[in-house]
């Protein structure tokens, strides 16, 4: 006699059952009118039609069970490069991605100077993410090792997986955010010790990009790197034509803005480079042989008019491509909005973006990519119960449009064109119920 799950979710879902891009978009993923997926311990422990889960053993008279109507029950989403300093940019007007740094972020991750406003900042930024059913998040703090430190922290009390850590700029940021690069690379050996693989949280090496960094302190991110090479790199690429220009000014003796990085050591399998968008085909071929991360990140770039990313050109270099919102300058933390300027972005590209590539590269693609498959990012026996319940009525519009859908298709492509933050009926992190019919669960 099998142990009843201690809580289990029923309602129509999704699962990924293969690679889009091998299996094709209308195979790769399997479709339950009514499924069950039995929790126990955060885990889940069995998913499938609800009858035959019913049957299993796993459901008893002490299994609390979530049904849901008019909904669909998908992966948690994963946010691969965000920003949780920059809640005061949001929505900064006028400017494009340089002048955006100097005039709005530097000033607003100063402020994260002072402990509490960091917490708050934290707390807000991590509560907007659930909200809109992100369950994982691959964050930037700031050069503070506090502000990383806060993160995980905030993090930890709600059991969110999370990767991120401190920044590294010594150059060209205002004196109040330089730090050395000795000083950064103690801050990041502490953090590491502390917050590496120490329950959901993995490390971060984070450099903000070349621009803010000497050649001193990329020597002391690639000693970290070899000191710890399973904990991420991550940083920004290729994002702003001023900013490739400006990369190769600073480095004239690299060939391409990619070959900074790789003169260091930092382009390898799991490097995350956010943006990626002007990237010549010898720098994709490159990208594809390291096996490297492109965070996509289409709602900034086209808020910061830094040009429009080709993920079909990417995806045909093999090169790995998640989904990212890049707040604040992506003005909001929604995937599903994500997805919807991946689209029109894509759109603009002559490619129309199947919905079956944007839901994986926000969920099983994503974890995939960054080796959390293992852990999250399907609805599979074994992998951590992280859940999004999205709401197929939650405008009148959206209401209208769903009833006259002819497949699970029709039904993703409402969700991630129409959608947004009112579509989160409820989230589950590791099994547990954290936001519910608009209230968040914290306690
Ligand atoms: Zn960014």
């Amino acid at each position: 006699m099998l142990k009843p799950a201690r809580r289990a979710v029923r309602g129509a879902a999704i699962k990924f059952i293969a690679d889009p891009w091998i299996a094709g978009p209308e195979n790769c993923l399997q479709y339950f009118e009514d499924a069950m997926i039995a929790i126990d311990d955060g885990k889940i422990v069995a998913v499938g039609d609800a009858r035959e889960v019913l049957a299993s053993g796993y459901i008893g008279e002490s299994t609390w069970i979530d049904h849901y109507r008019d909904a669909l029950i998908v992966p948690g989403f994963i946010d691969s490069h965000t920003h949780y300093p920059q809640v005061d940019v949001a929505a900064a007007y006028g400017e494009k991605l340089l002048d955006w740094l100097n005039n709005y972020t530097f000033p607003a991750e100063i402020k994260l100077r002072d402990h509490s406003y960091a917490d708050k900042i934290a707390r807000l930024f991590l509560a907007e993410c659930i909200r809109n059913g992100t369950t994982s998040i691959v964050a930037f703090s700031t050069s503070y090792p506090h502000s990383a430190d806060i993160l995980f922290q905030e993090a930890a009390k709600i059991n969110m997986r999370i990767t991120a850590g401190t920044v590294f700029m010594d150059s060209f940021v205002p004196d109040k955010l330089a730090r050395s690069a000795v000083a950064a690379y103690d801050d990041a050996k502490f953090l590491i010790n502390k917050w590496h693989n120490n329950g959901r949280a993995q490390y971060s090496i984070i450099d903000r990009f070349a621009l803010t960094s000497s050649r001193e302190e990329l020597e002391m991110v690639k000693q970290l790197k070899e000191e710890y090479p399973d904990c991420f790199f991550h940083t920004h690429l290729s994002e702003n034509t001023d900013e490739c220009k400006r990369a190769l000014e600073l480095f004239p003796e690299h060939r391409d803005y990619l070959a900074i990085y790789e003169h260091y050591g930092l382009n390898q399998s799991n490097s995350i480079f956010a943006h990626g968008i002007h990237l010549s085909d010898d720098e994709l071929n490159r990208l594809a042989k390291s096996g490297a991360i492109i965070a996509h990140s289409p709602s900034s770039n086209n808020f910061l008019g830094s040009g429009l990313f080709d993920f079909k050109r990417v995806s045909d270099y093999g090169v790995k491509v998640n989904f990212a919102t890049d707040f604040g300058a992506g003005n909001n933390l929604s995937m599903l909005k994500t997805m919807d300027s991946a689209y029109k972005t894509a759109q603009l590209n002559g490619f129309s973006l199947h919905p079956a590539y944007a839901f994986y590269a926000s969920t099983a693609g994503a974890a995939k990519n960054l080796g959390w498959d293992k852990w999250v990012g399907n609805l599979e026996v074994g992998l951590e119960a992280d859940l999004v319940v999205l709401d197929n009525r939650p405008t009148t519009l959206m209401a209208w449009r769903v009833a006259q859908c002819r497949s699970i298709f029709d039904l993703l492509f409402i969700h991630m064109i129409m959608g947004d933050d009112r579509s989160t009926r409820a989230v589950y992190i590791n099994g547990r119920l954290i936001y519910v019919d608009g209230s968040l669960q914290l306690v």
